[in-house]
């Protein structure tokens, strides 16, 4: 009897890596993407995918703030519509994740409702001030939390991109180091 316990706790112990599922998800889900290391004058990232692409979430977290219109107009370019359609989640990693330019909205996705890695939120569109790009796009942010509705900080403080390489090959990779460090340098 004890060997049979010794053997299943052995047996569990060696196979929990395996049997556990990522933590990180790749935020864009079922298609081919493609993203650079360069975000033009602050750090992001933008993903390159098909018009319809699952937006996912990246991490076990809380939906901070939806936008479902938009309103952006090119006349004004205001900073708060030039994300369109989008989605904000803290992490359960305390790092807030935001995806944008989105063309829909998954429905029940709205502010305090609890979404697992790899949910889907949304699908990638060309809204805001990516709607005169013909090549849509998922705008991808990573920062520390402040409060619902901050653009200037949500759209990205960190470059994502060696986390998006991490996670498309299955490694967890946790971007909360370089975002505290990130908030540290800013001064919050
Ligand atoms: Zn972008």
């Amino acid at each position: 009897m004890k060997k049979i316990f010794l053997t299943l706790l052995l047996t569990f112990t060696l196979a929990t890596p395996s049997w556990s599922a990522p933590i990180y998800t790749f935020p864009i889900s079922g298609c081919k993407t493609t993203y650079g290391k360069y975000h033009h004058d602050y750090p992001a990232s933008d993903i390159k995918a098909k018009f319809g692409c699952a937006f996912v979430a990246p991490i076990n977290g809380v939906v901070e703030d939806v936008s479902t219109k938009d309103r952006w107009s090119g006349k004004t370019n205001l900073g708060q519509h030039r994300g369109g359609l989008s989605v904000s989640i803290i992490g359960e990693d305390g790092v807030r994740y935001y995806g944008s330019h989105l063309s829909k909205i998954e429905p029940g996705i709205a502010p305090g409702v609890v979404v697992v890695s790899g949910q889907k939120l949304g699908e990638v569109g060309r809204t805001g001030s990516a709607r005169g790009i013909p090549k849509p796009h998922l705008h991808f942010g990573i920062s520390y939390p402040t409060m619902p509705g901050d653009w200037e900080i949500r759209r990205g403080v960190i470059a994502p991109w060696p986390f998006l390489d991490a996670w498309k090959a299955g490694k967890d990779l946790s971007p909360a180091k370089a975002v505290a460090k990130a908030k540290v340098k800013a001064g919050k």
